[in-house]
């Protein structure tokens, strides 16, 4: 009897928990470990075998372990935890990889949190720049929530630089005088529909532009947003497909690609093989004329790697613009709201988008909002009936009771931001009421009416990433002042983790492949520092992901545990399991300096020497690289051959659209 027909009757005869096909071989299996599979009993086994890009068993180590072929990887768990691959149903995968280009100024948290610091950031930066260079900075500046800032704010630090900067939450833009002359935007300017250009009493521009069309007007002549190059984009998505990785999610869902140049690109990435997380795209649209245009040139993809099926619109700002879109228009958080389209124009919006036959998702936080939402939904899905739309409510912050009772019949889903009790919880007290603070994400509510859910981190609009934050806000529900909020509504970790997962994948319909760890599926993994479903989650904080694994293959790895493969001699011997540059040495150095890499495969690799200001100093390699070790030698000199000054540098590996980096320090 051959050994697999062994192991399948063993199965058979033994226990349910092991469901290889007796045909099948792993070449990579992770054991030893605890797997939360996130099935429909939410098993837990104790291993898992993969082969090529899919799960094809789970169950103990011994029946996993005797499904290695020849060159089967090993990842030893050490006890760990493994869970599906979290899946993040609200990101903004290029933009936020772009935020972290080197040409803006950084005021993300924590950097700045307050006015003064931030006009502080601002002005020191103005001063390190020659006259009228832009102050270009990233998504973006927190301010307390009592706080405001304005054009004459930032003309006190910068009267000789125009500035454009975003809030953290995406809603609105503060530039200077300057900014405002070189947009052309004065006391006449009318906004473009769906924004407003804030004006004072005397009808004067006061620099704050709430929402995209408005924020656009300057955006568009600022370094790095309106003159963004192709190149630059890939490597926005491939900076923001590193970080993901980092995080542990393994596929996201971009909910704004701004135009379909954009598409365009992510599917050159996709193509050529260098996308390593799931992408489903949204287009988003501003206007009623846009969904005409985009609907005749959108060109819908769908590959294992990258789908665009989804249409994307908002219907309102956010708390911190004043711009939530609430019944009670005496509230801070609303006091400046304003419906992004009417009730008509939204419902004709929403129709032609339905008729697609693509999902269509729309961002909105406010009550009123909301119901004008789910109301438009109704109408298209009244009109022209279909199975299963899965249309979505992003965001979703405060649903009234009948909103929750539409959501259920509509089988409306909710792909929101536990994470913002978390952050944000208290300056939502401060800007709204008790009454409205009740409402806030009933979580468990909705779980109990059988509301689909979805949880996504919403950067560069959130401050952080890691799904931590998510797990955090939805089964603590306090502020990070410590300050409750509706504890009825808290979740458990297994419920959080399930909406992080299956639910995310639900509201992508991608959860026949993805979402669980079961076999036939994508074999999309996470491993985790702790054990999700036995930790504290007051030390949830310090939760991060040791390795995630895509289509099989491990494209984040900690270094943390032994990944082996069994050599000509039958011995298993430690593998490179991703990329890996090793910190230079000497470091410090003067003359030269050796820079040690691993491969794990053989492929291309290139390694670059770029200044802190992310300028290209020297390329010191382009070429394909073996499995294994390798080094190279830098002797501390640029392209043309010129000693560079003292400094720190940076050393960039990237192989198949995967990064590492190192600092190096010249001393001369
Ligand atoms: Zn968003």
């Amino acid at each position: 009897m051959k050994p697999n027909t062994w192991l399948y009757l063993h199965c058979l005869l033994m226990t349910a928990a092991c469901f290889a096909a007796a045909t099948e071989q792993a070449d990579l299996i992770l054991f030893n470990g605890k797997v939360i599979t996130v099935d429909a009993q939410d098993h837990i086994y104790q291993a898992v075998a993969i082969n090529g890009d899919k799960i094809i068993a789970v169950g103990s180590n011994l029946t996993i372990n005797a499904l290695a072929k020849p060159n089967c990887k090993f990842v030893d768990l050490q006890g760990k935890c493994v869970s599906p691959g979290l899946i993040d149903s609200h990101y903004h995968l290029m933009y936020y990889g772009a935020q972290f280009w080197p040409g803006y100024l950084n005021i993300r948290h924590p950097v700045v949190t307050s006015k003064a610091e931030f006009l502080q950031v601002v002005g020191d930066y103005a001063r390190t720049l020659d006259s009228l260079e832009w102050v270009s900075a990233n998504q973006g500046f927190t301010v307390h929530s009592d706080e405001t800032v304005d054009r004459y704010d930032l003309d006190t630090v910068t009267p000789n630089n125009p500035v454009y900067a975003r809030h953290s939450s995406g809603q609105y833009s503060v530039v200077n005088s300057l900014a405002l002359d070189i947009a052309g935007i004065d006391s006449n300017t009318v906004a473009p529909v769906g924004s407003l250009i804030m004006k004072d009493s005397h009808g004067q521009p006061t620099g704050i532009l709430s929402h995209y069309p408005a924020e656009n007007m300057v955006g568009q002549h600022a370094t790095g947003y309106g003159d963004r190059t192709d190149e630059q984009k890939f490597d926005d998505i491939e900076r923001g497909q590193n970080l993901c990785l980092e995080a542990g999610y393994t596929s996201i869902q971009d909910v704004i690609i701004g135009n379909t140049r954009d598409i365009w690109l992510y599917k050159q990435f996709a193509d050529s093989g260098q996308l390593k997380v799931r992408l489903y795209m949204m287009l988003y649209l501003d206007y009623e004329q846009q969904a005409d245009s985009l609907i005749k040139k959108a060109k819908f993809t769908n590959s294992k790697m990258a789908k665009f099926i989804g249409w994307k619109l908002a219907m309102d700002g956010g708390l911190a613009a004043r711009t939530m879109l609430m019944y009670d228009k005496s509230l801070y958080a609303s006091q400046l709201s304003y419906p992004y389209h009417s009730q008509d124009e939204l419902n004709s919006i929403v129709t032609k988008l339905h008729n697609t036959g693509l999902q269509v998702a729309i961002h909105v936080g406010g009550d009123e909002g909301i119901d004008m939402s789910i109301t438009a939904f109704e109408e298209a899905m009244k009109a022209y009936p279909r199975p299963d739309p899965r249309h979505r409510i992003e965001h979703g912050l405060f649903p009234s009771a009948t909103a929750l009772q539409r959501m259920k019949s509509d089988s409306i889903i909710l792909s929101t931001q536990p994470q913002w009790i978390t952050w944000y919880g208290d300056g939502y007290t401060k800007l709204t009421d008790a009454a409205t603070m009740s409402l806030l994400l009933p979580l468990k509510s909705m779980l109990g009416m059988g509301i689909h859910l979805a949880f996504g981190c919403d950067v560069p609009a959130s401050p952080y990433q890691e799904p931590k934050w998510a797990f955090k806000g939805a089964t603590l529900r306090k502020s990070t002042t410590g300050t409750p909020f509706n504890l009825e509504e808290k979740l458990i970790m297994p419920e959080a983790l399930r909406i992080h997962t299956m639910g995310s994948a639900y509201a992508a319909f991608m959860e026949d492949s993805t979402g669980s760890i079961e076999v036939g599926k994508y074999a999309d993994l996470t491993v985790w520092s702790h054990d999700l479903y036995n930790m504290n989650v007051d030390d949830s904080n310090v939760l991060a992901s040791l390795m995630t694994i895509v289509g099989g293959q491990i494209m984040y790895d900690a270094g943390t545990l032994p990944v082996t493969q069994v050599d000509a001699s039958g011995n298993r011997v430690p593998i490179p399991s991703v990329i890996k540059l090793r910190q230079n040495y000497p470091n410090p150095f003067n003359a030269e300096t050796r820079i040690e890499f691993e491969m794990p495969k053989a492929a291309m690799a290139e390694l670059v020497i770029y200044d802190m200001k992310g300028q290209r100093v020297r390329t010191l390699a382009r070429q394909r690289y073996g499995q294994g070790a390798h080094a190279l030698v830098w002797d501390g000199r640029n392209e043309t051959g010129q000693s560079v000054p003292s400094g720190m540098y940076v050393c960039q590996m990237r192989s198949e659209g995967i990064l590492a980096h190192k600092k190096l320090m010249v001393l001369r």
